[in-house]
């Protein structure tokens, strides 16, 4: 899960969703502007495998971008509701392969536990019994999908590499280059570490689930990376000087926004330079990302 504000102007609740095309690969966005706090998830069509199902209460949209294909299997980058939502109803009303993370396989069978904003926004998966996704997935024509471990944003976070074609279909791993709040169970260290294993691999344009199709990909991982490795840095140079999380926060990202209080601060300034405060980072994570 993620959100991120947009617009100035409040707006009452409404769904959306947009096309997106990229070769062959197809995108539906789905998801509900509520108030002054959007998010909206991507799912990602490749061959007959989709990757991703959207938010619950988008069952009918992604139901008919599900329909207008055959389906051999669907995927889910993560377990978190916008992502996994609707994995459920693939499998159960349209007979869907499902296939997630071994990490994501038990709290997707066994529900997990939604603060009151995600109820709102996304709505509550129902439960289903996927498949442990394996390393390769052959998506016919010669073309595969490799699946690829990179905690952080969450324990199972998964990426999906399409090595012929350079694709990277990132999930949550990237969002934006620069962040000012992070989820209270997001881990930095993991995310710089995961960053860096990842840009050893052969892609150039990304996928990701919430920003859409970025072409110079790599570039905008590695400036992810740089970003977050100099605020640690940055963070750790004024822990060395005595100074404690609140204040180190006050003087980085200033006060706490909007966004802390509509999560319930489940989204946090603090928590990100909590994260940032205490990771000890390995050193060739810290290492400047160079351009190839
Ligand atoms: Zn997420």
């Amino acid at each position: 899960m993620t959100a991120r504000l947009p617009t100035k102007h409040p707006t009452s609740q409404r769904s959306t969703s947009q096309r997106i095309e990229h070769q062959d690969v197809e995108g539906l966005r789905v998801g509900r502007i509520l108030t002054q706090l959007t998010s909206s998830c991507i799912l990602y069509r490749v061959g007959a495998t989709v990757i991703d199902t959207g938010p619950p209460n988008q069952w009918r949209t992604v139901r008919r971008f599900l329909q207008e294909r055959d389906v051999t299997r669907v995927v889910v980058t993560h377990h978190h509701e916008d992502h996994s939502g609707n994995l459920a109803r693939a499998h159960q009303d349209l007979g869907a392969p499902v296939f997630s993370p071994p990490a994501a396989v038990a709290p997707i069978a066994a529900g997990f536990n939604l603060k009151p904003y995600q109820w709102a926004i996304w709505g509550k998966p129902r439960r289903v019994e996927s498949q442990p996704i394996p390393d390769q997935i052959d998506l016919g024509n010669g073309r595969r999908l490799q699946a690829i471990s990179a905690p952080g944003h969450s324990h199972d976070m998964t990426c999906y590499l399409e090595p012929d074609r350079g694709f990277l279909f990132t999930g949550d791993l990237y969002i934006a280059s620069k962040t000012r709040y992070l989820r209270s169970d997001e881990d930095i260290r993991q995310q710089i570490i995961s960053l860096r294993r990842i840009l050893t691999l052969d892609f150039e344009t990304v996928f990701c689930s919430h920003r859409g199709v970025l072409e110079s990909g790599r570039d905008a991982l590695g400036k992810k990376l740089d970003f977050l490795v100099e605020l640690c840095e940055r963070v750790h140079h004024l822990r060395n000087e005595g100074r404690d999380i609140p204040e180190i926060t006050r003087m980085l990202v200033g006060r706490e926004g909007l966004m802390t209080l509509l999560t319930g601060f489940h989204f946090s300034k603090r928590n990100l330079i909590a994260s940032c405060y205490n990771a000890v980072l390995p050193q060739q994570a810290v290492a400047k990302v160079r351009p190839r």
